[in-house]
């Protein structure tokens, strides 16, 4: 959600930063700008819509400055305009901000200032913060760093700001709490931005800035403080990301490139974990806590959006494995109401981003409570892998792309494996049976490979339903949380109403919607719910809905009633999810495609989701 570019050096800024926004693009916006230093004044551009709008503005344009920040907007305050995208300059011109987050004690802010005879242009709250610095400063006679570290601690919201000053044209400062903010250290030149992926092609020495961190470049030289202005002891790491990982690749989409790459980021991720041959399990994260976690008395797993389908599928999992009372809760209803957690009850946060800005409060209320904290994230270095007590790394490398595929795949290999391995070590299962699981599990790859195949035939699918404006998902058992996802993929990218239900609920009101122009996408593989699930798919058939089954390799039955059957690879019930969902994506992926759907970043949507 929005991205941040910064870059003060000896290059020309301008390319890096368009550049950079270019990467960060995938996280979803609305408008986006740059400010520069040219000629000793701030130079800004900025429109609503794309980069490339931006880009074209600027087409005929030279510039110089070797300094500069970046924005793409996801509006909070004020719609999607060219007044309300960001960098906001104060009002006497001297000062440029970028911002991502929102500042709640805005209005009252506002109003001051007014009083003072500040004047306005834009509806955000943005604005009013960088004149809410430019007046500490400039009353005050303050430097950039100490008015803004006095202005960070009378505003109340969360923040990833970068600033730069017309006095100032060598000085770049920045300051982050509660959105995320990465230092790229150059040779005598800096880079910021909210992610890596700006970042790695120019270097890869990274600093990821902590909440309540001011870091002020200037001269080749950085210097990072907290907010009572005591200098830090700064963390440099070194990101093995590969620029390849972050570009297309040959495919026409990001969203293509990572569900065809489920058989390789799902290796990745049980990579070092699982030998399936010495019948072993390793989770290198989860150690200190593997005991509390045998030993919980319930499991809470709090995460949004397709993260929390993911947290459905493994609450089945854990408590049959693991015989743990599990709840499974979106993170922003958790966090408003309250909760019972118990000392030593185990929460795990899933989230692909790691800075889900929902999830990243609900930890803190339930570390409040005394409960143990376990994250299963994808980003390396991300907020969340940094306030949970333990966790385990997705390995599915970057997602691109606004609908999640790898890295729904991923948290479901990794919430398995974390069951699997506490089901073990608190003798809930038994030997053979754990073994059997293993192999099962690391037979998902080439399953998924194989689920891959039946792309041209859900392509011919979506070809016939790409006009439809509902459908309706069904699944039993494991397959119910899936029947989720795949509604919601299809919501997400092609804007067609769709609903996930537990099939058995269907009687109790979506049956009323089936009729002939109903497409009902039901998940029908071969487990314990098969027959339940054939009856299902007779009552819809009876209301003359068209059925698309998703049945398993080989089924003679179904292929019989529905009027269109996909075939995955037959694997346990509990591992199905992985195999399942395939199919469901690749149908929302070409029905998008067709409908000329901006598939990576569909309208309203952000990838990383930074405000409640
Ligand atoms: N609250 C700010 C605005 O609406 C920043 C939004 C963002 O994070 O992009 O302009």
């Amino acid at each position: 959600m929005c991205g941040i570019v910064g870059y003060l050096g000896n290059k020309n800024a301008f390319p890096i930063l368009l550049n950079g926004l270019k990467r960060l693009e995938y996280r979803g916006y609305d408008s986006t700008g740059i400010a520069l230093i040219e000629n000793g004044k701030i130079d800004v551009h900025k429109k609503e819509g794309k980069v490339r709008e931006l880009e074209q503005i600027t087409e005929n344009q030279s510039f110089k400055s070797t300094i500069g920040i970046g924005h793409t907007r996801w509006a909070t305050h004020g719609e999607p305009n060219d007044v309300n995208a960001h960098p906001h300059v104060s009002n006497s011109g001297n000062l440029a901000i970028i911002h991502n987050g929102i500042i709640e004690n805005y209005g009252s802010l506002k109003k001051d200032l007014i009083q003072r005879g500040y004047t306005f242009e834009s509806d955000t709250d943005t604005e009013v913060f960088v004149n809410f610095i430019e007046d500490i400063k400039k009353s005050e006679n303050l430097s950039l760093e100490d008015a803004l570290r006095i202005a960070l601690t009378k505003v109340i919201g969360a923040y990833a700001i970068a600033i730069i000053s017309m006095d100032t044209p060598n000085k770049l400062v920045a300051a982050r709490k509660g959105s995320p903010l990465v230092l790229g250290l150059g040779k005598d030149e800096f880079y910021l931005a909210s992610d890596a992926t700006p970042i790695i092609e120019h270097t890869n020495e990274v600093i990821y800035l902590k909440d309540e961190e001011i870091v002020v470049m200037e001269n080749g030289e950085y210097h990072i403080k907290d907010s009572r202005d005591i200098p830090q002891t700064p963390y440099i790491q070194t990101l093995e990301l590969e620029l390849e990982a972050i570009e297309k690749g040959g495919h026409d989409h990001f969203m293509h490139k990572e569900i065809f790459e489920q058989p390789i980021s799902i290796a990745d991720c049980m990579r070092g974990r699982l030998n399936a041959e010495k019948g072993e399990l390793t989770l290198g994260g989860i150690r200190n806590y593997a005991k509390a976690l045998q030993n919980a008395e319930r499991i809470v797993i709090i995460a949004c959006g397709t993260s929390w389908h993911a947290g459905l599928v493994a609450e089945y999992i854990f408590e049959d494995l693991c015989r743990i009372p599990v709840e499974v809760e979106y993170a922003s209803e958790f966090r408003y109401r309250n909760p019972v957690i118990n000392e030593g009850d185990i929460v795990i946060a899933i989230s692909q981003s790691g800075e889900t800005a929902d999830t990243l409060a609900a930890i803190e209320l339930a570390k409040s409570k005394g409960a143990i904290v376990l994250g299963v994230v994808n980003t390396v270095g991300s907020s969340i892998s940094r306030v949970s007590h333990e966790g385990a790394y997705l390995h599915a490398g970057p997602e691109i792309g606004v609908a999640s595929t790898k890295a729904f795949t991923a948290q479901l290999t990794v919430l398995f494996m974390i069951a699997l391995k506490a089901a073990k070590n608190k003798g809930t299962i038994a030997e053979n049976r754990f073994q059997q699981l293993l192999r099962e599990l690391s037979l998902i790859p080439s399953k998924v490979e194989k689920a891959l195949q039946s792309n041209d035939k859900i392509e011919e699918i979506s070809d016939m339903f790409k006009n439809a404006s509902n459908f309706l998902y069904l699944g039993r058992g494991y397959n119910f949380p899936v029947a989720l996802e795949g509604a919601l993929k299809l919501k997400e990218i092609s804007y067609i109403h769709a609903e996930g239900y537990p099939a058995a609920e269907m009687k109790h009101g979506p049956i009323a919607l089936i009729d002939e122009n109903m497409p009902v996408v039901v998940i029908a593989t071969r487990d314990s719910s098969y027959d339940k699930i054939v009856s299902n798919i007779q009552e819809v058939k009876a209301r003359k809905g068209v059925v698309i089954a998703v049945v398993t390799e080989g089924d003679s039955l179904i292929p019989g009633m529905a009027d269109f059957t996909i075939e995955v690879p037959s694997t346990h019930e509990s591992l199905m999810p992985l195999v399942s969902v395939i199919p469901l994506q690749l149908l929302s992926y070409h029905i998008a495609v067709m409908r000329g759907a901006n598939v990576d970043q569909p309208r309203n949507l952000a990838k990383s989701v930074t405000v409640e």
